[in-house]
C-alpha cells in the first residue's frame, strides 16, 4: 500500500487550499454567523470543477478515487466545516448512483452531479429510526409502472436545495416489508420540506425535515432490487464515513495552525504562551493525533478505492478516531487561546461547535465501535 500522494492529488490539495484561502476563508465566521447555505460556495465549487471529485471518470468525474476526495475534503473544512458539506454530502448523495445505479441512472444523473448542475442528498434517517435503520416506516406501494411513497424524513442535509434524493421505503413483500432506495426527483409533487434544524455547529449547512405525501416514483427509478435497500445504505455509509473522518481531520488541523498562531504571539509572564512546555505538549499531542488520523483515512481510503475485505473494519475506525479526535484538538485549541479561543473573534470556538456533530452523523460513534468488535469477533 503507497498512501503517497500522486502529483495530480497534491495538485489538487494545493489547489482547493488556495480557493479555500482565498474566497472562503474571509467569509467563514459569516457563513456561521448567518446559518444560511451558502449558495456562492456551490457557484465557487461549480465554476472551479470541485464537485467532479464525487463521480467516476467516465461519467464526468475527476479520478473517482476516495482519497482525492478526502484529500480535498480535508481542505475545504479546514477553512470552512460547513462548506465542506457542500461537497461532503453531494458525494453522499451520489454514493448510491455511484454504487448501485444502472446505466440509464448513471448516465441520467451523474455528468449533472459531477457539474453541480444538479445536487444530490440522501434521505434515509427518520423520527424513530436513526442508527436503527431497520426502523424505518416509510412506505412504497406498486401502483401501475410506478412506486407510491408516503412517510416521513428528518435531518436531512441540504433537502432545501437538492434536485434528486435517494429515498429509502419499505416494499412489503409476501407479508415481509423489504428496505428499497429510489431515486426520486426533488420537484415531484408530495414532497414537502420542513422543518429546518437549528444546529450548535455546520449552521451554515442546512438540515431538513420531509414529508412524503403520495409521492408517485416512476419503478425504473429503484435502485438495485426490492430489498437492497439495506445493503444500499449500508455500503454508502462504509463510504461516506471515510469522507467524514477527513472533514474532521481537516478541523482539527485548522485549529491547531490557529492554536499555533495564537501561542507564538501571545506573551504572558514576559514570553509567548508557546514557550510554555505545558502548551508545547498539547500540540504535540494534537499534531500527533492529527497525523494519526489522516493516515487512517487514507488507509481506509485506499481500502475502499481497491475494494478490500478490510474496508468496512477501517472505514468504521478511521471515522471513529478521526471524529472522537476532532473534539480533543478543537476543545484543546480552545484552551490554548484561553478566553480569546473562547470568544467568535477567533475561528477555534466555531471550529468546536462544528466538530460535535462528526461523533453523531454517518453512524454515531457507538455504531462504529460496535462494526469494529463485529469485525473483530466474527
Ligand atoms: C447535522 C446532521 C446532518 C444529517 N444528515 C443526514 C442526511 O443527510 N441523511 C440522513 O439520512 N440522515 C442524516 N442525519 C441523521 C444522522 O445520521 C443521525 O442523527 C444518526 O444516525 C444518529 O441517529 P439519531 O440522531 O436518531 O440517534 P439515535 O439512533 O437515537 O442514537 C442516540 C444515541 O444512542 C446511541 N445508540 C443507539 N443505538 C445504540 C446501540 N445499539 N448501542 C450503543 N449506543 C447506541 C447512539 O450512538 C447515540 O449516542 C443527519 C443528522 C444531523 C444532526
Amino acid at each position: 500500500m503507497d498512501l503517497r500522494l500522486s502529483d495530480e492529488q497534491q495538485m489538487i490539495q494545493e489547489t482547493v487550499r488556495k480557493i479555500m484561502e482565498e474566497k472562503v476563508a474571509p467569509r467563514a465566521t459569516e457563513i456561521d454567523e448567518k446559518a444560511e447555505l451558502p449558495m456562492d460556495v456551490v457557484e465557487l465549487f461549480q465554476e472551479n470543477q470541485i464537485f467532479s471529485l464525487v463521480a467516476p471518470q467516465e461519467y464526468g468525474g475527476l479520478d473517482g478515487q476516495l482519497l482525492t476526495l478526502c484529500v480535498a475534503i480535508e481542505e475545504v473544512s479546514r477553512v470552512c466545516g460547513s462548506s465542506s458539506m457542500i461537497l461532503g454530502n453531494q458525494s453522499l448523495g451520489a454514493g448510491p448512483i455511484v454504487l448501485w445505479g444502472n446505466e440509464a441512472q448513471k448516465d441520467k444523473y451523474l455528468p449533472g452531479i459531477a457539474a453541480g448542475e444538479i445536487m444530490a442528498s440522501f434521505a434515509l434517517t427518520e423520527p424513530n429510526a436513526g442508527s436503527d435503520v431497520g426502523g424505518i416506516q416509510a412506505k412504497a406501494v406498486l401502483k401501475g409502472n410506478s412506486y407510491i411513497i408516503n412517510g416521513n424524513k428528518c435531518f436531512i442535509t441540504h433537502a432545501d436545495i437538492a434536485d434528486v434524493f435517494t429515498v429509502f421505503a419499505k416494499v412489503a413483500v409476501d407479508g415481509k416489508d423489504k428496505i428499497t432506495a429510489f431515486l426520486v426527483d426533488a420537484k415531484t409533487p408530495g414532497i414537502s420540506i420542513g422543518k429546518k434544524e437549528r444546529k450548535m455547529g455546520l449552521r451554515g449547512s442546512s438540515t431538513c425535515s420531509m414529508n412524503f405525501e403520495e409521492v408517485e416514483v416512476p419503478a425504473e427509478n429503484m435502485l438495485g432490487n426490492i430489498g437492497d435497500g439495506y445493503r444500499i445504505a449500508l455500503d454508502c455509509l462504509d463510504k461516506g464515513r471515510i469522507m467524514t473522518g477527513s472533514m474532521a481531520v481537516g478541523i482539527a488541523q485548522g485549529a491547531m495552525e490557529a492554536a499555533i498562531d495564537f501561542a507564538t504571539t501571545r506573551y504572558q509572564f514576559g514570553q509567548p504562551i508557546s514557550d510554555n512546555q505545558g502548551i508545547q505538549f498539547m500540540l504535540a499531542d494534537m499534531a500527533t493525533e492529527i497525523e494519526v488520523a489522516r493516515a487512517m483515512i487514507r488507509t481506509a481510503a485506499w481500502n475502499h478505492d481497491n475494494h478490500t475485505p478490510d474496508m468496512v473494519k477501517f472505514s468504521a475506525m478511521s471515522k471513529l478516531y478521526a471524529t472522537d479526535m476532532v473534539m480533543r484538538a478543537t476543545t484543546d485549541a480552545v484552551q490554548i487561546m484561553g478566553g480569546y479561543g473562547y470568544c467568535k473573534d477567533y475561528p477555534v470556538e466555531r471550529m468546536m461547535r462544528d466538530a460535535k456533530i462528526f461523533a453523531i452523523f454517518e453512524g454515531a460513534n457507538q455504531i462504529q465501535r460496535l462494526v469494529v468488535a463485529r469485525s473483530l469477533l466474527k
